[in-house]
């Protein structure tokens, strides 16, 4: 081992601690930040938090009947049939997952929705559907839109991965519509546009009315709340009584402080500038930061030193945030499953420090993630209840939620540092399938003539 090596890697490696370090004590700051931005998007004004009416109301739980709902989420399609009980059950009876492909994600939108309309084929193929009786879809679309009412919007801007031409500025549930009848698929109404967070937020409402916080942690992250309709001012409105689920689009959120990397990512990104803290949190961005690191290590020596490793890290996407949860779920001594996991990517002659190092820097990534999400859940919370006074359940939906070991023990834990026995109210539960069990909720509630009397004089 060469000496000299050491004392300059253990420095570099606190180095890193400290950057992706966010102290609790500037959580405080965070909090004021976001709820500064949340009152201009509240207003119109031009800020980080786009801040969307969803057009939707809190469900009862009373909602009853049968709907077919479609999740277009970062990376998967989804189409489901759903059974909501009226009682605050809801049960996903048929569902067909497809992998969403890079010709309907970056090529025309015609592509784009003509993939959705063959994979709602296939559904109906896969799962015996009666195309003689006619259907209401719900769409869980999880992108920017600005609705004009339940059943339509606007896409703002492409997040993730999607830049599929000629889609935004358009009304995404027309340009559904079209697909539709270009399939001559003709049994489907298409009764409610969601967005997916409002879906997760709906659907832990329907059988939790202390729900009023809905977060999404997969491809990207985003999270909506129950709002005062009188405080989205920019709505203007006759009436101002009564609620609203408001789409936050947290994303865009741009006041966290950024690393190099961070900035590096960003630049490299199909769109760069925009979406800041979705690209220090989410799924589809914690690999590639963690890959970076992993250059930059190699590059100065201080990682995989025996031989040259450079190549097999080189290349974009090549270490995905599923790799760190293999890593972090790694409890063994030796780290054998780390060792494995490398061997399998080519690494050789690998040292135990090496191991380990890796494991801390996926670490240090994964932290800082669930820290921002953290300091985020508790903006949106004092927001609504300064004093948390009130019970809180924060339902969540997302791979990276359900599968990153330890990540909901760290949002926790930051939330119990932050606010100690105040937390006590609050509490994050999974949402599973919460995007498309709430879009059926969602369009049961838009349906229904009690919301659409309340939401009459918008
Ligand atoms: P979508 O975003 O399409 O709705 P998901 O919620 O399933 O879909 O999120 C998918 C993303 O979650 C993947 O792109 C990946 O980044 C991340 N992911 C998938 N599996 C894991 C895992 N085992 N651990 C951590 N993250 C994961
Ligand atoms: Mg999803």
């Amino acid at each position: 081992m060469n000496t000299q090596e050491v004392p300059g890697r253990a420095e570099f490696l606190s180095l890193l601690d400290a950057q992706f370090s966010i102290p609790v004590s500037d959580i405080q700051g965070i909090i004021r930040e976001f709820h500064s931005e949340m009152q201009k998007g509240l207003a119109g004004n031009p800020g980080s938090l786009k801040m969307l009416p969803s057009f939707s109301a809190r469900p009862k739980g009373t909602e009853k009947g049968s709907f077919l709902a479609l999740d277009l989420g970062g990376t998967n399609l989804r189409v489901l049939a759903v059974e909501l009980d009226g009682k605050g059950g809801s049960n996903v009876v048929a569902v067909s997952r497809f992998t969403i492909g890079k010709k309907a994600m970056q090529g025309t939108g015609n592509q784009l929705f003509d993939f959705i309309a063959d994979s709602i084929l296939e559904f109906f193929k896969d799962n015996a559907i009666d195309q003689n009786r006619k259907y209401d879809l719900s769409f869980t679309f999880s992108f920017p839109v600005e609705q004009t009412d339940i059943a339509s919007g606007r896409l703002i801007e492409w997040t993730k991965d999607f830049t599929a031409k000629g889609v935004v500025g358009e009304d995404v549930v027309c340009l559904l519509n079209n697909a539709l009848k270009r399939k001559r698929i003709s049994c489907v109404n298409v009764a409610a546009l969601v967005n997916d967070t409002v879906g997760t937020l709906a659907s832990k409402c329907y059988s939790n009315p202390s729900c009023d916080l809905g977060v999404i942690l997969g491809t990207g992250t985003n999270a909506c709340y129950l709002e005062k309709l009188s405080n989205i001012t920019k709505m203007k409105r006759k009436n101002a009584n009564g609620e609203m689920i408001v789409n936050m689009e947290w994303g865009n959120f741009n006041k966290f402080v950024r690393t190099a990397y961070d900035a590096d990512l960003d630049k490299a990104s199909p769109n760069p500038g925009v979406q800041h803290m979705e690209k220090m949190v989410s799924g589809m961005y914690l690999g590639e930061i963690t890959r970076m690191i992993i250059c930059d290590l190699i590059r100065r020596g201080m990682l995989f030193s025996m031989i040259d490793h450079a190549f097999i890290f080189s290349k974009t996407g090549s270490f995905e945030t599923q790799h760190m949860s293999i890593i972090a779920s790694d409890g063994s001594s030796d780290l054998k499953n780390v060792e494995i996991l490398l061997s399998e990517m080519g690494v050789e002659s690998i040292k135990p420090d090496d191991k380990k190092n890796l494991k801390r820097i996926c670490k240090l990534v994964s932290d800082r993630s669930a820290t921002i999400v953290a300091a985020a859940i508790s903006a949106v919370l004092t927001w609504m209840d300064p004093e948390l006074k009130c019970r809180h359940i924060v339902g969540v939906d997302g791979s990276l939620f359900e599968k990153y070991p330890g990540y909901a023990d760290e949002v926790n834990n930051v939330l119990f540092s932050l606010f100690e026995k105040k937390s006590s109210p609050i509490f994050l539960e999974p949402a599973k399938d919460g995007s498309g069990k709430g879009a059926a909720i969602i369009a049961a509630v838009a349906t229904s003539t009690e919301i659409s009397a309340s939401l009459i004089d918008l």
